[in-house]
């Protein structure tokens, strides 16, 4: 008799149907059918990102290239990847050991880039901070899901399977970086992919291709050539959140410690 996904999922145990699964071309995964997708091997790959701080100009082009390549809703509240400015207040002279806290803002999500707000030369140090999924090695959207419709795939990323999505917001909720949120047209959660429709056929993402300085570099761990080894190896990267364990695989180089 045939065993379908679901009842497989729950039998079986939901690694043994994501591995399967997770070898595919995305649209292979939409289809419910990832073991036929051809010429992508997920187990030779593990995907990570590093994002350079110092490069940042805040600009949106990311935002606005990952809203057109993927869908995603217009409105100010549906980001698959976004851009936080962070301003820290010089030093109070009166009080020099008080530890200043960082405003920060993003309008729209960056998607339009970020209106002139502080002066140059007051001693505040500015900078820009993208945001997006960190495709979790331990991730809590994928621990709290509980019909395995997130799921990891061998290559390091955290996929969704909205044909079993039940829309019950806790993967919403588990994340600690805000990074889902339900899709009205759908009643499903939604989030950054990875471009996984464009990285399965050899391409970069959408915001990395779309970056005019070079800030957002996909790699892949698993290939020794790939540039981000020498990029890791070179500078000091931290992870966001790195006290919550979640395996977040975003290194970020330059980043200051109020960034959370
Ligand atoms: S960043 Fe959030 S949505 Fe992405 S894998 Fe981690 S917990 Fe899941
Ligand atoms: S496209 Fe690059 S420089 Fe522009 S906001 Fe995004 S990461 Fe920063």
């Amino acid at each position: 008799m045939e065993v379908d996904r679901r009842e497989f999922l729950v039998r079986g145990g939901k690694y043994l149907m994501l591995f399967g699964g997770a070898s595919a071309a995305w649209e292979f995964v939409l289809a419910g059918t990832p073991e036929k997708a051809p010429d992508y091997d997920a187990k030779r790959h593990w995907w990570a990102f590093f994002i350079d701080i110092e490069k940042c100009i805040g600009c949106g082009n990311c935002v606005r290239a990952c809203k057109a390549e993927n869908g995603v809703l217009q409105e100010p509240f549906y980001f698959r990847t976004w851009v936080e400015r962070y301003h820290i207040p010089p030093r109070d002279p009166a009080n020099p050991e008080r530890e200043e806290h960082p405003v920060v803002d993003s309008p729209n999500g960056g998607y339009d880039g970020f209106p002139e707000r502080y002066p140059e030369g007051d001693g505040s140090k500015n900078f820009f901070v993208p945001k997006m999924c960190n495709h979790c090695h331990n991730s809590p959207c994928v621990q709290v899901c509980p019909v395995g419709a997130t799921f990891d795939s061998p290559d390091g990323v955290v996929l969704v399977d909205k044909s079993y999505c039940l829309g019950c917001r806790y993967c919403v909720q588990a994340c600690p970086y805000g990074c889902r949120y339900i899709d009205p047209r759908s009643n499903t959660v939604d989030k950054c992919t990875l471009c996984y429709h464009r990285i399965t056929k050899g391409l970069t993402t959408a915001c990395c291709e779309s970056c005019p300085t070079g800030a957002r570099l996909l790699g892949d761990l698993r290939d020794p050539a790939d540039p981000i080894h020498e990029l890791l190896r070179k500078h000091k990267v931290q992870v966001l959140k790195p006290n919550l364990a979640t395996g977040a695989k975003n290194y970020y180089a330059g980043l200051d410690g109020s960034v959370r």
